[in-house]
């Protein structure tokens, strides 16, 4: 006897969702929607493979990602024995602009658009850190000025807060300006000065980072290193009048329209092709996984992608994070019930009951029908489960007289009365539970 197949599992740190945490997903790219769609952004699609090279020139060769997380693979080889280096998106900023530039969608204007959509890093698995993830995410491209930054930014405080989070309580935003890349270079020489001065307090991965990518030391989360990281020489101390100019303007937008910040001068983002603004929102209710959104200005990408030059701003969402914030502090809604469940005593009357039920949904009623056959007692049970307000009971002698028996699941009286099946359209609109 063959040995019965064994169970195969999902990757490890990739997850599916399933009803009902599927429905806050709904819910919640739902509300999330309602929100860009009012400051005119434009939703865009792109491919999860990209050539592996997008990512290394997009995001940095010395980077977490990069160098450790990215699923990064050599597709097979075709006749001529060629083989493409395939990556499957980390993040999907570089995947955005190489298809604006690709599709010469920047030529006469700017673009305002948006995303859903999993990413992938070959990551720790923990509670709001998973190897497939999802992003929800703007880029406004083609636009110079810090009204775009004070945009991007108030679009990301108004889906916080739409979404039922609370400043303050719930989240908070920190803000930074990279200057521009001379202003860059000159604090990059006076860190490495700070490094080398405390070389014997860094950690492995802040050694190696000290010569590459001192900037990306001060984002240490090592403990022991957080005093050097306070001291080090400040890139905000560096700026230049263009970039402060950029930055003042940013924040007099910001402060105009009552949006509270705090100016983090060791906010550098994990990623390489930031300049002048950026900005993370972070909560802690979700201890290390603490930063739901973070996104920033990012002008030399484009150009560094093969396009012609265009400045941009964008951000992106963890929406595993923001769900977990959300539970967290108890602001999702429940899932969605249906209105009504249909109760069918004998499967002779189901043909009959098929038309009635396309008539109730031709109206707008959500009406789930109880599924083969059996007991009235068990398919009552099933109703009370289902959360309907309703329960619809076709019966032999009902249908014979063209009724249906409306029985009040939900408001405690259990009442019922008849409704004519000939004139779905008068009752129907009463059963929907947002009347
Ligand atoms: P972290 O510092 O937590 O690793 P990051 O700087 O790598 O975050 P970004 O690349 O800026 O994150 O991605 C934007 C958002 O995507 C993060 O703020 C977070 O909410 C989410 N995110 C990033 N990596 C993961 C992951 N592995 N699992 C779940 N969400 C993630
Ligand atoms: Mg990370």
């Amino acid at each position: 006897m063959a040995a019965k197949p064994e169970k195969l599992l999902a990757v490890k740190g990739m997850n599916d969702i399933l009803p009902p945490e599927s429905a806050r997903w709904e819910w919640l790219e739902a509300r999330m929607r309602s929100v860009l769609q009012r400051y005119g952004y434009q939703n865009v699609r792109t491919p999860i493979v990209e050539p592996t090279a997008l990512f290394v020139r997009g995001i940095g060769e010395v980077t977490d990602i990069v160098e450790k997380e990215m699923y990064a693979f050599e597709d097979r080889a075709d006749k001529h024995g060629q083989a493409e280096h395939l990556a499957l998106r980390p993040e999907m900023t570089a995947g955005v602009v190489r298809a604006m530039t690709e599709h010469n969608f920047l030529r006469d204007s700017g673009r305002r658009l948006y995303y859903f959509g999993p990413m992938f890093r070959r990551e720790r698995p923990q509670k709001g850190r998973y190897r497939q993830f999802h992003q929800m995410g703007v880029e406004a491209l083609g636009f110079h000025g810090p009204d775009v930054d004070a945009e991007v930014i108030l679009l990301g405080s108004r889906l916080l807060r739409e979404l039922g989070l609370k400043d303050g309580e719930h989240f908070r935003l920190e803000l930074n300006c990279l200057g521009a890349p001379d202003e860059r270079r000159a604090h990059r020489e006076a860190l490495i000065r700070h490094l080398e001065a405390h070389v014997d307090l860094l950690d492995e991965d802040s050694k190696r980072r000290m010569h590459s990518n001192p900037l990306r030391v001060l984002d240490t989360k090592n403990p022991a290193l957080q005093d050097m990281a306070n001291a080090a020489p400040k890139l905000l101390d560096f700026l230049g009048e263009a970039s402060l100019a950029h930055f003042n303007g940013v924040r007099a937008m910001l402060d105009a329209a009552g949006v509270r910040y705090t100016i983090n001068p060791r906010l550098v983002r994990g990623l390489d092709y930031y300049n002048l603004t950026v900005f993370e929102w972070v909560t802690d209710k979700l201890g290390s996984q603490g930063t739901v959104c973070g996104g920033g200005r990012y002008d030399g990408l484009i150009e560094q992608l093969g396009g012609a030059p265009a400045p941009a701003v964008g951000f992106g969402m963890g929406l595993e994070r923001m769900l977990l914030l959300l539970e967290e502090v108890g602001v999702l809604p429940e899932a969605p019930v249906p209105d009504a469940y249909a109760i069918v005593p004998s499967a002779d009357g189901l043909p009959q009951v098929m038309v009635a039920l396309e008539a109730l949904r031709e109206a707008g009623v959500s009406v789930v029908l109880h599924p083969g056959q059996s007991s009235m007692k068990s398919q009552f049970k099933k109703a009370d489960g289902s959360g309907a307000r309703y329960a619809l009971i076709f019966g032999a002698d009902e249908l014979a007289r063209g009724e249906v028996t409306v029985k009040a699941l939900r408001d405690g009286t259990g009442a019922q009365h008849s409704e004519t099946l000939a004139a779905v359209a008068s009752w129907a609109p009463r059963l929907k539970s947002n009347i």
